[in-house]
């Protein structure tokens, strides 16, 4: 029997998909590349999932698992006709008890909140939350404007179920033990196991959160008013940057919130007890003043302003039809710094770069847009997007701030490692994956091309 005709036994006919359809699997949110795979897997539950991934690695064949396919970092596109097995059809939430619940990987981030008590929330938000799953979120180790108190995903995840690549389900749901290997799945990007189940952590919902909305001529001053904000003590919960650019984008978008036209605006959110976040308002104010900043009255738009945030990513489709995401990271002292080395280099090589980013931890998202029907004007967007990022790196930034290495940042991470530490990173992979069946061509620079390709040589710079 065919592997294909194998695996329409255990999920049912409709549930393998090849030809045409597949194709809709070929691309997820990093937009720069496309790879077709050879078929798509859909099983609807965990033991369907187990039998697959068996039947697959069996024959030795190489697979990618997939979740709401939003990656940003060409995680979960196929490279060379992997097989992708889709796990967004195992999203039951199995239970809620006390600030814990268990979910399938395939649930939208969203519903874990939506679902829970409610005095409980899911605090990883990354913007993509009301698509984007729980087993990518696990994936990626993905962030969001929580980040900056609650942590990433990484800090909400207690447990895991994954199925190894000899096809080996391990329980790691419960597993207190000295050598816990729960957490070397967070951020493996699928490379070591499949994530069919977790167990999350909800914090108790704040008794009292507020914004505070301002605007500054610079985005270097505003860079300064982050910094000083932390300095005298405030830790809030969520604190986004956004540039004149991003804001224009935004405006021309269905995301459109009446923001106002500056040079750069900052969104603080800060979250407590009453007292607390009442203090702490008065000192975020300060902050924002001392560094010309002006605090503005949202008027009851805040959720307007917070939602026009969570959409600028895709209002930018607004102003271009395809552009890059950079992830960069740097020290949040050295914020003022990397803005003005991104507005120098958006000068010197008269590239429009709008700025969005998780200002409280020091995560930049430059976007730059391209033309998708004009190489040159893609494979410039990538050059430049590596320069910038290799400065984020000279700045004491690290290669991925919550998008992940996927195929985008192989050569960022080998500027920012030692080959020391890539050789530890790939004696792990080997020891999970010796055949190197699970998303193979991801993470690590592959010693040969799978095929002549503009992108790949440009991210991978082959000579
Ligand atoms: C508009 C937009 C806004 C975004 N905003 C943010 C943001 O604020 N913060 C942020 O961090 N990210 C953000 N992202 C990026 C993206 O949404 C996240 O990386 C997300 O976690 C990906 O989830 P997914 O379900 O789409 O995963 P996919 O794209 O399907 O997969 C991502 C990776 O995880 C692997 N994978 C998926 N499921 C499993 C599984 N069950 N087991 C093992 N491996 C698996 C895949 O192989 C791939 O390597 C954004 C993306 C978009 C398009």
């Amino acid at each position: 029997m065919s592997l294909k005709e194998e695996l329409k036994e255990i999920v049912g006919e409709k549930w393998v998909i090849t030809g045409e359809e597949s194709s809709l699997f070929s691309v997820d949110g990093f937009t720069a590349y496309k790879g077709d795979p050879s078929m798509v897997v859909l099983p609807g539950n965990e033991e369907e999932a187990v039998k697959v991934v068996r039947s697959i690695v069996k024959r030795g064949e190489k697979v990618i698992f997939r979740g709401s396919g939003t990656s940003l970092s060409g995680g979960s596109i196929p490279v060379d006709g992997e097989i992708v097995v889709g796990l967004s059809r195992l999203n039951r939430i199995e239970e809620y008890k006390g600030n814990e619940v268990i979910v399938g990987p395939g649930i939208a981030n969203i519903m874990v909140t939506k679902n829970a008590p409610p005095h409980l929330f899911y605090a990883p938000d990354p913007a993509s939350y009301s698509v984007s799953s729980i087993g990518g979120n696990i994936s990626h180790d993905s962030g969001g404007i929580h980040v900056v108190k609650y942590g990433p995903t990484f800090n909400s995840v207690l447990g895991v179920k994954v199925i190894l690549p000899d096809g080996d389900v391990e329980d790691l749901l419960f597993h207190n033990g000295q050598l816990n290997p729960m957490s070397i799945f967070i951020g493996a990007e699928g490379t070591l196991g499949a994530v069919i189940k977790a167990r999350l952590k909800l914090f108790p919902k704040p008794e009292s959160r507020v914004s505070v909305f301002a605007t500054f001529d610079s985005v270097t001053d505003a860079g300064k008013a982050v910094v000083e904000i932390f300095r005298k003590g405030v830790v809030p919960s969520a604190l986004e940057l956004m540039d004149r650019n991003i804001i224009r984008a935004i405006e021309s978008s269905r995301y459109k919130a009446d923001l106002p036209n500056v040079s750069a605006m900052l969104l603080v959110e800060l979250d407590g007890s009453i007292p607390q976040v009442k203090e702490e308002k008065e000192v975020v104010k300060g902050a924002i003043e001392d560094n010309s900043g002006r605090i503005i009255d949202a008027k009851g738009n805040e959720d307007e302003f917070w939602k026009a945030r969570k959409g600028a990513f895709p209002s930018m489709g607004a102003i271009s039809p395809a552009y890059v995401t950079l992830d960069c990271t740097v020290p949040r002292s050295k914020l003022p710094n990397a803005l003005e080395s991104i507005e120098k280099i958006s000068r010197e090589e008269n590239v429009f770069i709008a700025n969005v980013f998780h200002a409280g931890d020091g995560n930049l998202h430059p976007l730059i847009p391209y033309d998708p029907n004009n190489k040159e004007s893609l494979l410039n967007a990538l050059r430049v997007g590596e320069k910038i990022s290799k400065i984020a790196i000279t700045m004491g930034g690290v290669p991925s701030g919550e998008h992940g290495i996927g195929i985008e940042k192989i050569s960022i991470e080998e500027m920012y490692y030692s080959e020391e530490e890539i050789a530890v990173m790939k004696r792990i992979k080997q020891t999970f994956d010796p055949n190197n069946l699970f998303n193979p061509w991801k993470i690590f620079r592959p010693k040969s091309l799978p095929r002549q390709d503009d992108v790949l040589k440009v991210m991978w710079e082959w000579e």
